[in-house]
């Protein structure tokens, strides 16, 4: 049968599967066959090797779609960033950031504002505003009365979505009012193996149902920006793409030259004031890095 491996702990996989639910493999062995280390996240084969029916082996890895490499998980498919819309403000610096770090890994994002029971309306498509251009899906929900809920559930499921976001923006209380019962019945199921055995935690996935996993991205609160030229940093701003032929000199960055075509529609209003001057900053900070 076919699982998804949910979590790697000190010479074990655990292998969720719809027929049999989690079971722990040895991860010896498997190398060999292969000459491929399983990945959180990898879709493989097992087979059952105890009667009691929670131990097998893993016989091979299929396929990867994607991987990531901080965390270390395969075949993620998609990505939700969420921040409070409200308590504390939202950090759209932290947020292009990561839309970058995404768009470099050609990961899709999902852009969740929670807690809009605390905005009025308008706010709420000030915040929408900001990331239309770019094309991005943007939810409003609220932990708390429920709204977007509905359509942030129906997004996740059938997918594997790396979860990111500061704390504080009620992650673990969207997470819980949409999956809170599965997960539940999950743990159950996990806290008769493993759990006390072994101490050292590496990444893991949850399991939500059979075809839905989340991924915890851990910290978020000092992102990196991964390996990217100062000067190709326009390419991962989705919005600059159709204004970029009309840029006076091939290779413009948008910052000093004139005749800039993203500069134009700054000016215009096409392009959002908030995702231009942090392309700014990110710029000036990119180059700052690479300036040794
Ligand atoms: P996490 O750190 O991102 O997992 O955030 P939590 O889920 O722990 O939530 C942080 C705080 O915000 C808690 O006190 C929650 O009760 C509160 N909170 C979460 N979602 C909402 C919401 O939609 N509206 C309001 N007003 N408060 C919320
Ligand atoms: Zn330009």
């Amino acid at each position: 049968m076919t699982g998804k491996i949910i979590k790697g702990i000190s010479g074990f996989y655990y292998v969720y599967t719809k027929e049999a639910g989690i079971i722990e493999c040895k991860a010896r062995g498997i190398f060999r066959n292969q000459g491929k280390k399983p990945l959180v996240g990898d879709d493989v084969e097992v087979s059952l090797t105890d009667g009691d029916g929670h131990t097998g082996s893993i016989e091979s890895i299929l396929p990867r779609r994607s991987e990531l490499i901080r965390p270390a998980v395969a075949n993620i498919n998609q990505a939700l960033v969420i921040f409070a819309a409200k308590q504390p403000d939202p950090s759209f610096n932290l947020l292009d950031r990561f839309l970058c770090m995404m768009e470099y890994r050609q990961i899709s994002v999902i852009i969740c504002f929670n807690k809009s029971d605390l905005i009025t309306d308008e706010e709420t498509q000030e915040l929408k505003a900001i990331y239309k251009a770019g094309g991005y899906r943007v939810l409003i929900t609220s932990a708390l009365t429920g709204q977007g809920t509905d359509e942030l559930g129906y997004l996740l499921t059938g997918h594997t979505t790396t979860v990111a976001g500061p704390s504080g923006a009620g992650k673990s209380s969207l997470i819980n009012s949409l999956f809170g019962e599965q997960m539940a019945a999950i743990g159950e199921i996990s806290v008769k193996l493993g759990r006390g055995k072994h101490t050292t935690r590496h990444s893991e996935i949850l399991p939500l149902d059979e075809d839905t996993f989340l991924v915890d991205t851990p910290g978020f609160s000092s992102l990196e920006m991964p390996d990217i030229l100062p000067e190709q940093l326009g390419n991962y701003y989705r919005e600059f793409e159709i204004y970029e032929p009309y840029c006076r000199f091939g290779g413009c960055c948008h910052i000093n030259e004139p005749d800039c075509g993203v500069k134009q529609a700054l000016a215009d209003g096409m392009i959002h004031p908030i995702r231009y001057e942090n392309y700014r900053l990110l710029y000036e900070e990119l180059k700052d890095t690479r300036r040794y």
